[in-house]
């Protein structure tokens, strides 16, 4: 769909107009909060000042997600005519998709090309596809008695607060924005405080290409200033959240102690890629390694933890660490660079914590050299091996960058206990050519997501998201509709 090398990314680069109000009710407003600098991880360049939402402005744009939803100019469009409209919305994203690719990366360090081919292709997918799902959903009409009519219909929610994070600032808002705005809903954004101008385009882009003033407000803003008063907003009917654990417990604190809204969290993770004997071993370590430094590591299902059999950690040890110099980072406006910056180096001093006390503490470790020639005030942090036992804390904590923790296991029985036993439970991998192995071992993998001889494989259709820790809820697929709606019986009683 995207073509990175088209575009001469250093030439535009100063070019871009970052946008600094709030989006609400299909206009810019002066946000009342303290302004937000932001600060590219590529260099510390200072890119631009954000104006933040205090709980006033988040007020402000809840009353006019509800004034939109009630009005009925969105929620009461026939979905085929809302279909259209989302469709005219992934045209406008696709035909900004270069621009917006290159906020991203600005914003939070990631490749150009990863931010433009991948995604903003996800989100472009993303939106059309909910968009052509608007006039193909079905309700229901159970058998009654002859003398009645039950209609079980779905109904959009309302008001709908979407709070997300940076990794994946677009494609985690697509998914939030595709499933609540085709069942009609209106939508208070608030993006995370790196990625916030380009969360503020796409709603833009999403009023110009048709979506009615008032369904589709941005407001960004500090996590616990706009974050925390839109979750404890009385009119706001559902909080649909990606982001780190501990947040999305607050989040339900704060549901509880206000109108008690529905919400939905997906949350972090610590992906175990579990390596059978009879896999193909070299393809499996090397696609996991790579399955835990893409993106820098900041990825929820990043394959951070690899189980493999204890005689051939040597051969693993050596093929990730192969895998971690290939993967060092890079001018993220470079083509080639197979990785970028982390988001802030507020961040990379959070990473760099967990390898030096792991250093401290005598574990082995393998440390990939960055360029030499990269800028000393960006973000960067090159991969890292480490050789430990399940309790580490690298084997237990979700450190959100570049470090994979290899852990040996006697038996399977061994491997799926370790593989099982952290708090999280979002994605599993298992690589066996044995197709009862894939089967029995898999479904007593307890993670929302299993993949087999692959990983980060997916598909609009298929559902997204975690047990125990890393959440409730799916992102993606039909399924993700109903977060957003309601059930509703109308009972008619035929005389
Ligand atoms: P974060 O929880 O710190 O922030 C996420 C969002 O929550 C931001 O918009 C932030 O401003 C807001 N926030 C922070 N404090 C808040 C508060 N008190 N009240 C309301 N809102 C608040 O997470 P992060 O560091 O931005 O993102 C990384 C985390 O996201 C990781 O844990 C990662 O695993 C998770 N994640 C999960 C998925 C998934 O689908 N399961 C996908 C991507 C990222």
């Amino acid at each position: 769909m995207f073509d990175a090398t088209r575009v001469p990314w250093n030439d535009i680069r100063d070019r871009v107009e970052f946008p600094t109000r709030l989006f609400v009710n299909g206009t810019w407003i002066q946000g009342s909060g303290d302004a937000l600098a932001l600060i590219s991880p590529h260099d510390g360049a200072a890119l631009a000042t954000i104006d933040t939402a205090s709980a006033s402005d988040v007020d402000l744009a809840v009353r006019s997600a509800r004034e939109a939803f009630e009005s009925g100019i969105w929620s009461g469009l026939a979905p085929r005519e809302r279909g259209q409209i989302m469709m005219a919305f992934a045209q406008n994203v696709h035909d900004h998709a270069e621009e917006l690719a290159l906020m991203i990366s600005l914003e939070m360090g990631k490749p150009v090309r990863e931010a433009l081919q991948t995604e903003l292709r996800a989100v472009v997918n993303c939106l059309r596809w909910y968009g052509e799902s608007a006039d193909k959903l079905v309700d229901e009409v159970p058998v009654t008695a002859p003398d009645s009519l039950a209609l079980v219909t779905r109904e959009p929610a309302g008001v709908v607060a979407a709070i997300v994070p940076w990794n994946f600032p677009l494609t985690m808002t697509a998914w939030k924005l595709g499933p609540a705005l085709v069942a009609g809903n209106s939508v208070v954004l608030k993006p995370d405080e790196h990625t916030s101008a380009s969360a503020l385009l796409l709603g833009k882009l999403a009023y110009d290409a048709g979506i009615p003033a008032g369904v589709l407000n941005v407001v960004p803003g500090y996590g616990r200033i706009a974050g925390r008063a839109l979750a404890e907003h009385q009119d706001v009917d559902v909080l649909t959240f990606t982001g780190s654990t501990g947040v999305g417990r607050a989040l339900l604190q704060y549901s509880a102690q206000s109108n008690g809204k529905r919400v939905w969290l997906e949350l972090g993770g610590k992906t175990p890629s579990v390596v059978l004997e009879d896999a193909d071993f070299a393809h499996a370590v090397r696609s996991s390694a790579e399955g835990c430094f893409y993106n820098q590591g900041q990825m929820c299902t990043a394959a951070s933890r690899l189980l493999v059999p204890a005689h051939l950690l040597e051969e693993a040890v050596a093929i990730a660490t192969e895998v971690a110099r290939s993967m060092s980072p890079a001018d993220p406006l470079q083509l080639d660079a197979a990785n970028g910056s982390l988001v802030s180096v507020t961040h990379r001093e959070r990473v760099s914590g967990f390898v030096e006390r792991a250093k401290a503490a005598g574990t082995r470790m393998f440390v990939a050299e960055p360029s030499a020639d990269l800028p000393a005030d960006g973000a960067y942090f090159a991969p890292v091996v480490a050789v430990v036992d399940p309790a580490h804390e690298l084997a237990q904590n979700e450190v959100f960058g570049p470090v994979l923790a290899v852990i040996p296991y006697q038996s399977e029985a061994e491997a799926l206990e370790i593989a099982n036993g952290t708090d999280y439970g979002l994605a599993s991998v298992l690589w066996t050519q044995n197709l009862n192995k894939a089967h029995k071992f898999s479904r007593k993998l307890r993670s929302g997501v299993v993949w087999v001889n692959c990983f980060e494989e997916g598909d609009m259709t298929i559902p997204f998201g975690g047990v125990k820790g890393s959440g409730f809820g799916r992102d993606k697929s039909l399924h993700a509709i109903e977060k957003f709606t309601d059930v509703k019986t109308t009972w008619i009683q035929l005389s």
